[in-house]
């Protein structure tokens, strides 16, 4: 590795601008000096960022804006600028990241070139990223079938974000970028699976919703209690799936019903059983009586998420002609996986609206500050506000690090 900027005066050989930035490890770096290459090693202060998820589209607002794609004259262009100041200053302050998601599916970014890339790296949280949501979800059953193994009432979980993030939050960010290395499976992984999903099968239930009517309590309680039927009604279906591709040597359509996420739950969730004296043969019985279990209604994935679907159903019987777009499920995971956990959340107004909507805020008490394009000022004011609070210590090293940058 070259001695990079910012330089500085060598305390050991006397020479001016002579020693660089050769090393930014998560909590220290090392600086050599060019001419008589001696190294030193300085500790870094300790950090606590907050975590910012940022919807799609605001991704690809900020980085067109980043790589001067966006128009000028575009919608919110000017808005989109300021963002992007601030948001850079706060990452740079090391006061907030924004990791990339399974649900994320722009995969354009991928295909700029290294130096936009480099930029997206750092505004996507560096070397940290989201946990597959389905593994969110599943990893809060198992915390309930914890509870319920020991007879206990569902559990109070703690919704410590670092729990849903690969790679250390809190580590200081690289001043170079190694865009061979960089992991972008988060985009591409999933994608495909995330538009076959849902979208089709949800426009049936928007037309019985907008005929039939129901009230905002009806849906959310058929929805809480449906968690039997999701789980163990999807398992049977992938299952069916799996066995009709496996009788006409349909390879693809085994491995597409053999791997569901759901399958893998279940049998995993059968091996608990087994493990615990019970017959093979009756292992998804047992399964299943612990997804027709009451308490299992409050999980946060699901409890979220029949809130918000409530809510559209409420709109629709109301009245409302305009049909969720096809990303609705997706944001509707996002919002009830992730919301527990992060600091705040970037969304679209539709989403950010239901989340307002009074009969959805008294029973949904999510951590993340909401933010939307209705609500610019707050969000700017927000970032402002991070980038000050960094501590005096942070902003010297952070200079010392990767230069002035305001
Ligand atoms: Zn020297």
């Amino acid at each position: 590795m070259f001695e990079r900027p910012p330089f500085k005066d060598c305390g050991s050989c006397g020479q001016q601008s002579a020693t660089g930035i050769v090393w930014i490890s998560p909590s220290s770096f090392k600086r050599r000096c060019k001419f008589c290459k001696v190294s030193t090693s300085h500790p870094l202060p300790d950090l606590d960022k907050q975590v910012l998820y940022l919807d799609q589209f605001a991704i690809t607002a900020i980085f067109q804006t980043k790589t001067g794609k966006l128009a000028p004259g575009a919608h919110h262009a000017k808005f989109w600028s300021e963002a992007s100041g601030l948001l850079d200053r706060a990452i740079m302050r090391q006061q907030i990241i924004c990791p990339a998601s399974n649900i994320h599916r722009d995969e354009t970014i991928v295909h700029y070139d290294s130096e936009a890339l480099g930029l997206a790296h750092e505004m996507l949280g560096g070397d940290t990223s989201f946990e597959n949501t389905t593994q969110i979800e599943h990893d809060q059953i198992f915390d309930y079938l914890d509870a319920y193994l020991k007879g206990q009432n569902a559990p109070r979980l703690e919704f410590n974000v670092d729990e849903i993030l690969h790679g250390s939050r809190n580590a200081w960010l690289q001043d170079i970028h190694i865009t061979a290395q960089m992991d972008w499976s988060a985009f591409v992984e999933d994608t495909r699976r995330a538009r076959d999903d849902g979208a089709a099968n949800l426009v049936s239930l928007y037309d019985r919703w907008a005929t039939e009517r129901p009230t905002f309590e009806q849906v959310l309680s058929h929805e809480l209690s449906d968690a039997f039927a999701t789980y163990i009604g999807g398992y049977l279906h992938f299952m069916s799936k799996a066995a009709a591709a496996m009788k006409s040597g349909d390879n693809e359509g085994f491995m597409q019903g053999a791997l569901a996420p759901v399958v893998s739950l279940i049998h995993e969730i059968n091996r608990v059983f087994t493990e615990r004296g019970i017959p093979e043969a009756q292992a998804l019985k047992e399964t299943a009586k612990f997804f027709a279990w009451p308490q299992l209604q409050t999980l946060p994935a699901g409890w979220v998420s029949a809130h918000l679907f409530a809510a559209i159903a409420d709109r629709l019987a109301k009245g409302q002609k305009r049909y969720p777009t096809r990303g609705m499920s997706n944001d509707i995971k996002v919002i009830s996986v992730y919301g527990p956990y992060v600091d705040a959340m970037f969304l679209d107004n539709e989403c950010a609206d239901l989340l307002q909507q009074k009969s959805v805020a008294k029973g949904v008490n999510l951590k993340a500050r909401i933010f939307c394009l209705k609500r610019k000022d707050e969000f700017l004011q927000y970032l402002q506000d991070l980038g000050d609070a960094a501590p005096v210590e942070v902003v010297e090293a952070s200079r010392e690090l990767y230069g002035d940058l305001d």
